[in-house]
């Protein structure tokens, strides 16, 4: 991508509200732009992110057998009158009437739509399990939204919601999803821990948080220095043994872990797994028959991951004073090539034109070299290829990796043998 043909408005003050680094740098960085308390346009280069993050959550997501599909964002509230919901709420729910006088409302999560959607259909133990998912944005009218997109008013989440004949059946599942979050994060570049949480409105009483440490997180985690040595391990059963539990939950009085090895941290929370039985199938009557002819009420999860929080959260995780430093694996662009002088042009084109171009961004405009240079550090790129004098007599450029800033010569053939991908 050529970025005299992009749309890239980066910011070079930092903006007085924004108080913490990744509202900053998503502002400044020209991924969001706020229109109103909480809620944001996504700009080319924060959706770049924001769909790569949706990627590795639907690749995970469908290997772990989950099935997608899409659910809307306005619902009928006689749907949360069935659940019992719709009172309960309070004023996080944006509620609307429309033309006919009917009660509807702006989705906050979905367990009453999905339950709605397999009551009619699904009928046998035989057709379970089932887990379904969708990518959708939520509205929930926060009394403080912050902190740019981590906690919005509209925001993007993944939920999966998963139903079974039994208790056994539904502890799989909800532990498959476990398992699922582990690698999903991962796969971004996170270190997640999962603590044990209260179950909230939500209802049921089996629920993990998945956070990652960070200072300007909101919650406070107190867990045993042994869950990170045991992530590696990806063993569900070993993990949720780990005394790791957030908030309110811990007890100093219960909590057999050894002070020194107990640690206090503050962490921001980037998805939630429920198991919470026929909270919702009870009432709005989702049962099927069972192995031995029975009429049972499904076994029910839902399993929410904060899709745009998750953008915040991975700059928490990954700055320096410069700006953004994006895992690779959820980069915009995973290379910044930046034309120094006219001079160059040739240069520089042809490289670009050797590799793919959705891979690069190409800083062919005209402008001062500490302009260019301080804007393609600020919006992060993995790698910088820059073509500057030397590229003119030598054939060499300079490439530098942004989390190290280490910079190496290399002809320009040995850079394009790099970074192709072709
Ligand atoms: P929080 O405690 O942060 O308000 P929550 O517990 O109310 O979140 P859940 O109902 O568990 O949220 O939603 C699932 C996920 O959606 C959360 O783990 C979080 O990552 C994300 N999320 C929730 N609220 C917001 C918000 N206002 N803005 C952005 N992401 C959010
Ligand atoms: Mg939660």
């Amino acid at each position: 991508m050529r970025l005299s043909k992009y749309y890239l408005p980066t910011l070079k003050e930092k903006p007085a509200h924004a108080k913490i680094i990744s509202h900053q740098y998503s502002l400044r960085a020209g991924l969001i732009k706020q229109i109103a308390s909480g809620i944001y346009t996504w700009l080319p280069l924060g959706l770049r992110v924001l769909k790569t993050i949706e990627d590795i959550i639907r690749d995970e997501m469908d290997k772990s057998g989950a099935i997608e599909a899409l659910m809307p964002c306005v619902q009928p509230a006689n749907l949360w009158r069935e659940s019992g919901r719709y009172d309960d709420y309070g004023k996080e729910m944006l509620r609307i009437r429309d033309r006919h006088e009917e009660d509807m409302l702006f989705g906050p999560t979905h367990e009453e739509v999905a339950t709605d959607l397999i009551r009619d259909t699904v009928r046998s133990y035989k057709d379970l399990p089932l887990c379904l998912y969708h990518i959708q944005w939520k509205f929930r009218d926060e009394v403080r939204p912050r902190y740019g997109v981590m906690r919005g008013r509209e925001f993007l989440m993944k939920d999966a919601y998963s139903f079974d004949v039994n208790y056994e059946g539904a502890l799989n599942s909800y532990n498959l999803m476990y398992k699922t979050y582990i690698k999903i994060f991962k796969r971004m570049g996170l270190t997640p821990i999962g603590v044990r949480a209260d179950t909230g409105p939500i209802g049921g009483n089996l629920s993990h948080e998945f956070h990652i440490l960070a200072n300007t997180g909101e919650s406070t985690l107190y867990y045993d220095n042994k869950f990170f040595e045991l992530l590696e391990s990806e063993d569900v059963e070993s993990l949720k043994n780990i005394y790791a539990v957030a908030d309110d939950m811990h007890d100093p009085k219960t909590c057999l872990v050894p002070q020194e090895q107990l640690n206090v941290s503050k962490g921001i929370e980037i998805g939630h797994i429920f198991y919470f039985g026929d909270k919702y199938s009870k009432p709005m009557k989702a049962s099927v028959t069972s192995q031995d002819g029975k009429n049972v009420n499904m076994h029910m999860g839902s399993y929410g991951i904060g899709v745009s929080r998750l953008v915040g959260a991975i700059i928490e995780a990954f700055h320096d004073d410069k700006g953004i430093i994006w895992p690779e694996a959820v980069a915009p662009f995973r290379i910044g090539l930046i034309n120094l002088q006219t001079k160059v042009t040739e240069a520089a084109d042809k490289i670009y034109k050797a590799l793919k171009s959705d891979e690069v961004l190409y800083d062919d405009t005209e402008g001062s070299i500490g302009v260019k240079f301080s804007r393609m550090d600020l919006i992060g790129l993995p790698w910088q290829i820059i073509v500057g004098k030397k590229a003119m007599n030598e054939n060499i450029v300079e490439v530098k990796n942004r989390a190290t800033g280490e910079v190496k010569e290399m002809q320009i053939e040995e850079a394009i043998n790099r970074f192709s991908t072709k």
